[in-house]
């Protein structure tokens, strides 16, 4: 099956808000192993619109449209492809009284009515999230899918009423599993992986993000284990080449990973932070339950507050300076002393734009990692905004406490 996606919205031409509805159903469409073959973007324009509908219809399998479900009268997704097919609408008593409901006695327009109207034969996507339910039309072997714009509306009715119905038109199941990985680039990775990512089954596609980049596997099989044992298979392909860059799978991110982690191994941690000033802790901080792992968190920005708080000696800090690794290993070993905890975190750097000499540049950083009669302390080149330093920084400290907890298991 191949497929064509069509956002209507004049908004979307005028480059008010960026079509993340095409990105989202792309992504699910290829997830189904559903080949998407073109992504239109429309205006609220009813000529433009049978036009781009006529196209869509006549050349995909399935037509995907987001938007133009509204109450208004610039709404006419609906209409131009009922107009397309030649279907009569009827009034839908039963859309109706799901608007009545999600509106809650807030009052019902007279152009809400417009919303219940559904094409003869057609399929209603109900929808708790708004009021236009969304709709499938199955005609003369082609499916036409409309749903209404708002992400909110769009994102969940497409899992939880479109998904399956696409599912259940296939003979072969779609699995995929991503893996997460961090201190490699994209090209390097690609390159460490190159002669993988030409396997027709299953597929290996890589995604850069910031600060990391991920692999997505995915294996398309007649049954759920055939595709678990084909993405088995290429996982281990890929670990025995950049094993040491994966950190974790699917949705979790680095930091969620390092906290796991620490609970199961009913560790704690504490943070010394020079030029994160709180990020790292802040980081740790969005797992829920970090109260069961973190400790506490500094902000020694000053040479001072280093001395005061941590214990780092002035003799370091006048000969080597704040931004070094003997000043890193003694925040670490600092606030590791004075919090009681398992693991002392200490980052101290260069975040920039200015601050920065020949042999200290911006997005120098040292990391110290305390724990059990061991100090371990990383060096780092980070590029970009100060912002982007920060965060990389924090980054490249949860990946070091990560390998530290590994050989602990
Ligand atoms: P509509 O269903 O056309 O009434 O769209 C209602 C709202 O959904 C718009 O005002 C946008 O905020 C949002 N929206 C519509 N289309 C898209 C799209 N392709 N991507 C992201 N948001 C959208
Ligand atoms: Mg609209």
């Amino acid at each position: 099956m191949n497929a064509e996606i069509i956002a209507v919205g004049t908004e979307l031409l005028l480059g008010d808000i960026l079509n993340t509805n095409a990105q989202f159903l792309s992504r699910e469409l290829s997830g189904l192993g559903i080949d998407v073959y073109y992504q239109q973007v429309v205006g609220d324009n009813p000529a433009r619109m049978k036009q781009v509908i006529g196209e869509a219809i006549s050349r995909s399998d399935l037509v995907i449209l987001s938007g133009g479900l509204g109450p208004t009268d610039d709404d006419l997704t609906k209409e131009t492809v009922t107009d397309y097919f030649g279907l009569p609408l009827y009034f839908d008593e039963s859309v109706m009284e799901e608007m009545t409901a999600y509106l809650k006695g807030r009052k019902l327009s007279v152009s809400n009515r417009k919303q219940a109207y559904i094409p003869e034969g057609a399929i209603v996507i109900h929808n708790n999230y708004g009021t236009a339910p969304g709709i499938i039309i199955e005609k003369d072997e082609k499916i036409v899918v409309m749903l209404p714009g708002p992400p909110r509306e769009l994102e969940p009715l497409f899992c939880e009423q479109v998904r399956p119905y696409l599912r259940a038109k296939s003979d072969f199941v779609m699995k995929s599993k991503v893996l997460r990985l961090f201190g490699i680039g994209e090209s390097t990775l690609g390159e460490e992986v190159r002669d993988l990512m030409e396997s027709a089954n299953p597929t290996l596609a890589p995604y850069a993000k910031d600060n990391e980049v991920t692999l997505r596997i995915t294996a398309k099989a007649e049954s759920e284990e055939e595709a678990d044992h084909l993405i088995c298979d290429m996982k281990e392909k890929v670990t025995a080449r950049v094993g040491a860059h994966i950190y974790g799978e699917d949705e979790e991110e680095l930091y969620a990973v390092v906290c796991r982690m620490l609970k199961e191994r009913g560790m704690t941690i504490a943070a010394a932070e020079s030029c994160t000033a709180g990020l790292f802790s802040a980081t740790i901080a969005n797992w829920p339950g970090a109260s069961e792992i973190l400790h506490e968190g500094v902000v020694t920005y000053a040479n001072r507050a280093k001395e005061k708080y941590l214990g780092v000696s002035s003799q370091t800090l006048q000969s080597v300076g704040a931004v070094s690794p003997e000043t890193a290993q003694e925040m670490a070993e600092g606030i590791r002393k004075a919090s009681g905890a398992d693991i002392g975190v200490g980052i101290t750097g260069i975040a920039g734009p200015g601050g920065g000499t020949p042999e200290k540049p911006v997005g120098l950083v040292y990391i110290g990692v305390a724990h059990e009669g061991r100090t371990e302390v990383l060096e780092r080149n980070l590029h970009g905004t100060r912002k982007k330093v920060r965060e990389a920084s924090v980054m490249n400290a949860l990946f070091a406490v990560r390998k530290i907890l590994e050989k602990r298991s």
